[in-house]
């Protein structure tokens, strides 16, 4: 089956060196005269119209995926008081250096030492967290209090790391311990404390617009100049969280209800009742109104937070 949006090996100036799931990262080729340019830290994040789910890509795309979720990621990077990644989009005489045919869905970003851990924030309970804790009251093995439904809010929000497997495995949940053999005891306490004041932030902002920020993924890694801790990757997507309605959370009387999500739980919850992931099973084509029904949710939440139209 072809994938969809598949990633052109070359763009403009560029060279594809790396494609994950959902984007596809490139590097400024480099040519005789070019070489040694201060380009060469740079890397440019293409974000496909792919949807992956379960560690799947899932087939078909929605059209307008990635220019949503690149949108929302430059619209939060810019209000986080916290170093990013990005890099100004324009040349010494004012052009863009991002090609045309991924404008609107590709970022220009500085190239970072990448620490191997998912940095995740959960304030409310649930997917994986719920599961975890209906067996032994915990999450990620922090204890929390008892009597907790899906979809209630935790105590505080809890930071649960997970060790980012190199391509092909999956990630493993690891306890903080583990964090400070990764990376040194400095760093695994900052992206801990820089996860989980962000999240706080984040939820601030997102809760003033009536949408609850569940759970999130951060990706830190280390500006090989200043040796800054510096946030990267996508942020706050509706692909790296949970986003719900509040009002729907405050009203509603099931899980359901409750947790009217602004992600991809809608695939989730469809392949989860039509799948089983056997290991050779490749997951079933979505259904058309999945698909719609998903880049409503999608195109809504950046409407709530941004306050901007979404066409
Ligand atoms: P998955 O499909 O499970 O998400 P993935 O995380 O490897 O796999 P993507 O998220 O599509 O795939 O690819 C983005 C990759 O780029 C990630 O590996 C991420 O760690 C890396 N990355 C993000 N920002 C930077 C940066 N500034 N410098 C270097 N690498 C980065
Ligand atoms: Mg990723």
């Amino acid at each position: 089956m072809s994938r969809v949006n598949a990633p052109s090996d070359d763009l403009p100036g560029f060279t594809r060196i790396y494609s994950g799931k959902v984007r596809d990262l490139y590097t400024p080729a480099t040519t005789e005269s070019s070489a040694g340019d201060p380009d060469d830290d740079l890397l440019l994040v293409v974000a496909s119209d792919r949807v992956s789910a379960f560690d799947h890509v899932l087939e078909p795309g929605f059209p307008g995926k990635g220019e949503l979720l690149t949108t929302l990621s430059l619209w939060w990077f810019d209000r986080l008081a916290v170093p990013n990644h990005l890099v100004p989009d324009h040349r010494l005489d004012g052009s863009s250096v991002i090609p045309a045919e991924v404008a609107g869905r590709s970022m220009l970003v500085k190239k970072l030492d990448m620490y191997p851990i998912e940095c995740v924030v959960r304030g409310y309970l649930t997917g994986s967290g719920w599961k975890e804790y209906q067996a032994t009251q915990t999450v990620c093995g922090i204890r929390l209090p008892d009597g907790l439904e899906n979809g209630d809010r935790l105590p505080e929000p809890i930071y649960t790391p997970a060790y980012k497997a190199p391509l092909g495995e999956h990630d493993e949940n690891i306890d903080f311990d583990r964090t400070v053999e990764l990376v040194g005891p400095q760093i695994a306490a900052e992206l801990r404390d820089l996860s989980l004041a962000i999240f706080a932030e984040a939820s601030a902002v997102a809760e003033a617009r009536g949408v609850i920020l569940a759970d999130t993924k951060f990706e830190f890694g280390r500006d090989p100049d200043t040796g800054a801790t510096t946030l990267g990757d996508e942020v706050l997507t509706s692909d790296s969280s949970r986003y719900w309605d509040a009002f729907a959370w405050e009203s509603g009387q099931t899980p359901e209800q409750r947790m009217a999500s602004f992600d991809k739980q809608i695939v989730r919850d469809w392949l989860a009742a039509n799948w089983e992931d056997d290991g050779v099973t490749p997951p079933p084509t979505l259904p058309g109104e999945i698909v719609e029904r998903t880049a409503a949710r999608y195109r809504e939440l950046l409407e709530r937070l941004t306050g901007d139209a979404v066409g």
